[in-house]
């Protein structure tokens, strides 16, 4: 069976973003190989952060994924900082990486720009996920179109690592392209992000996400009721085809399309839709809540298991590297 290996911020609650973007699919994949899905607390230390805060939010993105239908019976859900080979196969991995290679990655150059002083973490981020990777030696990697840079970088740091000190010992891992799409946020103008504040949580009420969707950017060119829209233009339309079934999708599409509905009656179907979806999601959350040794049993089986596979992969490489004893 491949395996395949990936990772979240821990940035707290999901929002139905990240839910739609990953994670659903993550749920579907987890039957059909072996799985390895990572909370990468580390990652979240190149930026400003309150140590409190950061426990909080790994342990409610724990919750959120395994609310979502991650199963730590079937898949394998850890912390990145509760395996320390991912730092050490880092470290090993930065002797080996050229610099020019990281200056050039996109995601630095856009993060780089908004900060004052930058952090070598920030530049050294790919080199951690390359580590995170190849130490469970994955062989697929879910990812979005803008996670391919990243993983490319990481297929050339196998090449060049196995090139110095062993052909064949990391896989080059491939890219697992996510069906899913991109979603917006409810301004209907970036991709939808916490750091926009254009999200809406997997977890959240009813009322308040009804409190979100109610003035929700549709197609602009639709001012009055009368007016016929195009939903291919509209962000609800889009997040009908992720909540809602087919034959309404198809409804909406006649109703945006002919004026036959106005945009309130359009989002109501879609609070709907979402809220069929969201509801077990919910209470499956409100139960790991109020039993937190069932989120900590989780983390700690699925730590084990991959410090195990990683203390395997070390000792090969720290052998081939002339690290022995
Ligand atoms: S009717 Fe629905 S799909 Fe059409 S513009 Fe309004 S909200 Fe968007």
């Amino acid at each position: 069976m491949s395996r395949i290996f990936s990772g979240i911020q821990p940035s707290g609650e999901l929002h139905i973003g990240n839910y739609l973007g990953a994670v659903k699919n993550w749920v579907e994949l987890q039957r059909s190989y072996e799985s390895f899905f990572c909370v990468v607390d580390y990652h979240a230390i190149t930026i400003p952060y309150e140590p409190d805060d950061l426990r909080t939010r790994r342990r409610e993105m724990m919750v959120s994924l395994l609310a979502s239908g991650l199963d730590p019976s079937v898949a394998t859900v850890f912390a990145q900082s509760m395996v320390p080979e991912h730092t050490e196969l880092a470290w090993i991995f930065n002797t080996v990486t050229p610099l020019g290679e990281l200056e050039r990655q996109t995601q630095f150059k856009d993060k780089a720009s908004r900060q004052e002083s930058i952090p070598a973490g920030l530049l050294n981020y790919p080199v951690l996920q390359a580590a995170d990777i190849l130490l469970y030696r994955a062989d697929l990697v879910p990812v979005g179109e803008d996670q391919v840079q990243h993983l490319e970088l990481s297929r050339e740091i196998a090449r060049r690592w196995n090139a110095r000190f062993g052909e064949g010992y990391f896989p080059e891992p491939q890219a697992k392209l996510t069906p899913s799409r991109r979603i917006m946020g409810l301004d209907g103008n970036t991709k939808m992000s916490k750091s926009m504040g254009n999200t809406v949580g997997l977890l959240e009420e009813p009322a308040s996400i009804w409190e979100k969707l109610r003035p929700a950017v549709t197609d602009p060119a639709r001012l009055r009721k009368t007016d016929p829209g195009t939903p291919e233009v509209c962000n609800i339309y889009h997040l009908h085809k992720a909540f809602s079934p087919p034959e309404t999708v198809e409804h909406v599409a006649v109703q945006c399309s002919t004026a036959g509905w106005g945009c309130i009656d359009c989002k109501k179907v879609l609070a709907e839709s979402m809220e069929t979806e969201l509801v077990p999601i919910r209470s499956r959350a409100a139960e790991l809540r109020e039993d937190p040794t069932r989120v900590q049993s989780a983390l700690d089986a699925g730590a084990d298991k991959c410090r195990a596979l990683a203390r395997e992969t070390m000792q090969g490489v720290r052998e081939r590297m002339g690290f022995d004893g």
